[in-house]
């Protein structure tokens, strides 16, 4: 897209005034800061773009996957549940931008923190992650990174899918090769990209597998492929070989469990898709005197 270049060192500092860390990643810390005309609070991503001597390339391929970023969520603005980007800046070392503020913070501090949700609360949340998804792949843009870190909770605990740092536009029929997301959540297909020379490419239903993995680990308290060796892990992956054997299973009904087995599917195309998900009937829910889901 034609973004405007806004290339002036001080004009973030004159507007913003930055706070504590609320977060950190491999090249962004993410601070909350004030916005000094109207006195309201935002997070600001900080992006160090600024590399030693003869990196131009890591330089240059730094800015790209940010403005690459920045298209992709000015294309998802206006959804309840996505991040909204409020104002961004661009100087020769950083590039800023500020999002709303998601005071709860991710829903993996969230999930730490009350160890696992009811089925009722993981419904909600679910639901609105779902509702982000149907929106985002109707655009034909996949995330390709979600997880409990970059799902983000507002005041009322509303959900916000952010970090587009992955996320990409795939047309119809193109199918995308690249290896990128966090090891826990990727599907079976990215993996094999990486493992055979002739496994073909993936697409969408990467988002789907990850929100099987997330709904697993909101219901349970713990991820359904886990294992201290990654290979084993890996492997696991590949095989969709997990269970609902553990203890914190028992009292969970068999409708939530259903959903999950159609997600952490490894033929991605037999996977269900986000419109599928939301019409399972974990989420439809019918208030009969024998029909009822809790
Ligand atoms: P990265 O690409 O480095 O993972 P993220 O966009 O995921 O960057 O941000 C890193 C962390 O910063 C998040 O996991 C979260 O803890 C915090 N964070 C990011 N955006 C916000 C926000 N809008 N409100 C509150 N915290 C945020
Ligand atoms: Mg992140």
């Amino acid at each position: 897209g034609d973004l405007p270049s806004r290339i002036q060192a001080k004009e973030f500092y004159a507007k913003y005034e930055p706070r504590e860390i609320l977060g950190k990643g491999v090249s962004s810390t993410v601070r909350r800061c004030f916005e000094k005309k109207s006195g309201k609070e935002y997070a600001v991503k900080i992006i160090d773009i600024s590399g030693e001597k003869g990196e131009t390339y890591q330089v240059e391929q730094t800015k790209k996957d940010t403005y690459r970023e920045i298209n992709i969520l000015r294309m998802c603005a206006g959804h309840d549940h996505i991040i909204e980007l409020h104002d961004w800046f661009e100087t020769p070392t950083f590039i800023f931008l500020v999002f709303e503020l998601c005071k709860r913070g991710e829903l993996f501090d969230y999930l730490t923190e009350v160890v696992s949700l009811s089925e009722k609360r993981t419904r909600i949340i679910m639901r609105q992650l779902l509702e982000a998804v149907l929106f985002v792949h109707d655009k034909n843009i996949v995330h390709r990174d979600l997880k409990p870190e970059n799902i983000l909770l507002d005041d009322n605990l509303n959900v916000k899918v952010s970090d587009f740092g992955f996320a990409t536009v795939v047309n119809k029929d193109e199918e995308l090769t690249e290896l990128c997301g966090t090891p826990g959540y990727l599907a079976p297909e990215v993996l094999a990209v990486s493992m055979y020379d002739n496994a073909p490419g993936y697409g969408k239903e990467v988002d789907m597998w990850a929100c099987g993995v997330i709904m697993f680990t909101l219901l349970c308290g713990s991820p359904p492929f886990w294992h201290r060796k990654q290979m084993l892990m890996l492997r696991a992956i590949m095989q969709a070989n997990y269970s609902f054997g553990s203890p914190e299973w028992d009292d969970i009904s068999e409708t939530p469990k259903d959903l999950i087995s159609k997600l952490l599917i490894v033929e991605p195309k037999k996977r269900l898709t986000v419109k599928e998900c939301l019409a399972h009937p974990f989420f439809v829910r019918e208030l009969g005197p024998e029909k009822k889901f809790y």
